[in-house]
């Protein structure tokens, strides 16, 4: 069977009678087992997809069955499901079972989408192309000696390689929008506080979200619309009504968009992005919107910024792992503070204790003025700034990444290199706005190249319309 490309045709498939639910699962099981070496799953839910598929297919006879019925999709390894393992693709949890669902997750199954399982990422979602994952890392399919990104690498590629319609990743500086733009997939950060984050292993609360990869806009927003709003488990969560997101995709009128000058100026952009960028831009133009060229003079702020605000939160959340609640507990202990300390520094990888090692750092006594304080400070003036230009712009629009998918090891000795990555990515995430990437060519190489459109808090609506209107621009 050829790949089921978007939910709308898989529907009409079910419909006309030329396959079901379980011939879907069928379909997906069997790509995933041909492909089991890009790594994108670290557990199958063989036997549970097959055995969910044939009821939903009895619902669907029935005529009882919910809109996501047919959806097979994949969920990040740090999002609870309960009865199923949970990692956060670190040892410090192997062997963790979940004992509750993610909100997120449930809303999906309450409307008879099929979970086929559980994929891989960079240990806590710590990455930027999902080589530091104690599962082991991910092939990109475009080319299996590059990266897919990260940290929600395994999402990705499930979507790329046609293991699944539709996955779900987090993205707390960029890890659902690198990955989608370095496979070649739809991947949007929501805005923060959309969707609940209750079920979600924490990275950085006040930054984490929960996205979304598929192949196509439509299938994506209907999966927000299912999984956004409201949640008694989560306090952060919005209580503003969720829009019906898949019915809004039309462009109602032409827009106004700016794109930002030190993101094209960049030396580090590659020029074959920057030519991709070039040629929509003369696009949009063409098509009757305005487009124009703006400063965004924090660019060099924003990468310093998040790192510190952060490791900060991150050094707070993961001293929950301590080898006495969750997971991993070192065999070698004398004490309970060696039990502590040899668990930790055994469970996590040289990435999160690096981290946990600057967060603690800069919320010390002695530096928390003079770096928590500060990047609070300058958080502040990147979302002022941000607000302030998408108050006169609809869009902002700038490249995904500096460059398409990179080579193993290219990064992974040094970690600035690494978080140079996250350029482009990060000022959504620091202000909290949405933010999708969609694919817009590729390379010399071949390699998808990826464009971001930003607009302000709550506007996923008017992203995705503008987004399709941006695909289908010839
Ligand atoms: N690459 C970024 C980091 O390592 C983003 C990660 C994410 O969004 N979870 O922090």
């Amino acid at each position: 069977m050829e790949a089921l490309i978007s939910f709308e045709k898989t529907q009409e498939e079910i419909k006309s009678g030329r396959i079901d639910c379980v011939g879907i699962v069928k379909h997906y099981l069997n790509n995933i087992q041909t492909k089991a070496s890009l790594n994108a799953f670290v557990e199958v839910y063989e036997e549970e997809a097959l055995t969910r598929a044939a009821l939903i297919d009895q619902k669907i006879k029935a005529g009882s069955a919910g809109k996501l019925a047919g959806m097979v999709i994949g969920i990040k390894d740090v999002l609870c499901y309960e009865g199923h393992e949970v990692n956060a693709a670190s040892k410090i949890l192997s062997g963790f079972e979940s004992q509750f669902t993610a909100t997120a997750v449930q809303r999906l199954i309450d409307e008879d989408a099929i979970i086929i399982g559980r994929l891989n990422c960079d240990e806590f979602a710590m990455g930027s192309s999902n080589e530091n994952s104690y599962h082991g890392k991910v092939l990109n399919d475009a080319d299996h000696e590059r990266v897919p990104g990260g940290s929600s690498g395994g999402s990705a590629v499930a979507v790329q390689a046609d293991l699944c319609l539709v996955s779900l990743g987090t993205d707390t500086g960029g890890s659902v929008r690198q990955p989608a733009a370095f496979c070649g997939v739809v991947g949007l950060k929501p805005t923060y506080s959309r969707i609940s984050r209750y079920g979600l292993i924490a990275y950085a609360s006040s930054f984490d979200t929960i996205g979304i990869f598929s192949k196509n806009i439509a299938d994506n927003a209907l999966v927000l619309e299912v999984m956004a709003g409201a949640d008694e488990y989560d306090s952060t969560v919005s209580q503003k009504p969720v829009p019906s997101y898949s019915t809004l995709l039309a462009l109602k009128k032409k827009t106004k968009v700016a794109y930002i000058k030190e993101t094209m100026d960049s030396p580090a952009l590659q020029p074959e992005i920057k030519v991709a960028m070039q040629e929509k831009i003369n696009a949009l133009r063409s098509a009757g919107h305005e487009v124009e060229e703006v400063t965004f003079p924090y660019l060099d702020y924003v990468l310093p910024t998040y790192y510190i605000l952060t490791t900060a939160e991150a050094s707070a959340n993961l001293s929950r792992f301590d080898g006495v609640k969750y997971g991993y507990r070192s065999a070698q202990t004398a004490n309970l503070e060696s039990m502590y300390k040899k668990s930790r520094g055994e469970g996590f990888s040289e990435e999160v204790k690096r981290r946990i090692m600057v967060g603690t750092f800069v919320l010390s006594a002695s530096y928390y003025d003079a770096y928590f304080t500060k990047a609070q400070k300058v958080r502040r003036l990147i979302k002022e700034k941000t607000e302030d230009l998408l108050s006169t712009y609809d869009f902002l629009i700038l490249p995904t990444t500096p460059t398409t998918a990179f080579k193993f090891g290219e990064h992974s000795g040094d970690p600035v290199a690494m978080y140079l990555e996250d350029l482009y990515t990060v000022q959504a995430s620091v202000s909290g706005i949405p933010a999708i990437s969609i694919p817009i060519g590729h390379d010399k190489k071949g390699l998808p190249i990826g464009m971001q459109i930003m607009a302000n808090a709550f506007k996923e609506a008017d992203i995705y319309a503008f987004a399709a209107a941006v695909s289908n621009l010839k």
